[in-house]
């Protein structure tokens, strides 16, 4: 560990060095990432909503808010708290960072009686993501096994995705909706980080815990004044990370994935049917659905623009084939997106397509749970097979 407050420090530091920074510290290294050309994104305030967008600096950070999330429900409040990062996570991932929600695939410009066929040019900056939650870290990395290592990765998600200098914020906050414990993806972060942030304010003072992940995080960090993390400032981590743990009532059972392989003709999927509206927003908020379609339109020009935009498997149209669609009904799309998150995800990619973010369960607009569904699947399978004669 490197104990210094000297900008100049020969020593760099390296990764799984702690180190202590203050809010100006944080400044110095939101400034220091700027400087080494990154686009530094993080949590912003806009629209009554924690938000992704650009950060300059701790004052674009959601400092002193929190948030009420609960099914069908999500709310800011504004409080006299100094605190940065006293919220889950907003309805907005990084999927869209690196996958945008709408995408120009190519277009054909008309001239005379030819037509030339243009791709556009996709600029790719450095990216830094800043303040990124442990289980959105874990869904950029299922997105990763999805869009860039399969045979035919996604150029552009690639491309966005390479240089990502992720900035983690370990998770002191979570909201009643969140599950990531029992999804093994948070509230600490263990992975897939360059520098992990955990917010401390206490007897201490407020002041960040910073882990270094990598060696580029260790050489960043470097270059901004810092002090040695002391014993109290690991052990405030510590209990940081347990009392979110403990505040997280929510669970998914942890062999679902099996429970829903067995669980196709059940008659719950016609009972969630009658209340899911098909609306899509539980895919729409999902960190890792990754469903596009593509549509041809026109513009004033004459030009031809073929466009991708993200689908969902609650839309009619994603499952059409000649004739009509194949999941015609409520209850077959929504077993289609439960049991695709929960288990088939597991035989495609070999994880889970679901990191326990909870936004499906605050951004359903009639309040469907998907842990309280999964346990009433569990519930079934652990009922005894119905008499022979009552059959
Ligand atoms: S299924 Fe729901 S809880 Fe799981 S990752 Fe998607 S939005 Fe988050
Ligand atoms: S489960 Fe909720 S959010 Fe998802 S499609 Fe149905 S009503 Fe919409």
């Amino acid at each position: 560990m490197v104990e210094t407050t000297d900008n100049s420090a020969v020593l760099a530091l390296r990764p799984g060095d702690v180190v202590v920074l203050s809010r100006d510290g944080l400044d110095a290294l939101i400034s220091a990432l700027r400087e080494a050309d990154y686009d530094v994104t993080g949590p912003t305030v806009r629209n009554a909503a924690i938000v992704l967008g650009p950060v300059s600096s701790t004052s674009d950070l959601p400092v002193g808010y929190r948030d009420e999330q609960s099914a069908g429900r999500y709310r800011v409040v504004k409080e006299d708290d100094e605190r940065c990062f006293q919220w889950a996570v907003g309805p907005g991932s990084w999927k869209g960072e690196f996958f945008p929600s709408k995408q120009e695939q190519w277009r054909a410009v008309r001239s005379g009686e030819t037509y030339t066929f243009v791709e556009p040019r996709f600029e790719s900056p450095s990216l830094a993501i800043f303040g990124a939650r442990p289980c959105e870290v874990a869904a950029i990395g299922v997105l990763d096994k999805v869009l860039s290592q399969g045979t035919y990765g996604d150029a552009r998600y690639v491309s966005r995705r390479r240089d990502l200098f992720v900035v983690v914020a370990e998770c002191g906050a979570p909201a009643s909706t969140c599950f990531c414990t029992s999804m093994g993806t948070g509230p600490g972060a263990s992975d897939g980080f360059d520098l992990s942030l955990s917010e401390i304010s206490d007897a201490g003072g407020h002041r960040f815990v910073v882990r270094v992940g990598s060696e580029r995080g260790g050489a960043i960090l470097s270059t901004v004044a810092r002090e040695r993390a002391s014993s109290e400032d690991l052990v405030a981590r510590e209990r940081l990370l347990e009392d979110a743990e403990t505040t997280m009532s929510r669970r998914m059972p942890s062999g679902i994935a099996a429970v829903l392989a067995h669980s196709q003709e059940s008659p719950r999927w016609s009972e969630i049917a009658e209340r899911c509206l098909s609306c899509a927003n539980c895919t729409l908020v999902c960190p890792t659905c990754f469903c596009s379609d593509v549509h041809d339109v026109t513009d004033l020009s004459g030009a031809v623009i073929r466009e991708r935009t993200w689908s969902s498997c609650f839309d009619l149209e994603h499952s059409y084939l000649h004739g009509g669609s194949v999941r015609a009904s409520g209850g077959s799309r929504y077993r289609q997106w439960m049991t695709h998150k929960l288990s088939t995800w597991w035989d495609q990619f070999d994880a889970s397509g679901c990191v326990g973010c909870g936004r499906c369960i605050a951004w359903c607009p009639v309040g469907i749970d998907i842990t309280e569904e999964a346990a009433l699947f569990e519930q079934d399978a652990q009922l005894p097979e119905p008499e022979a004669s009552a059959r």
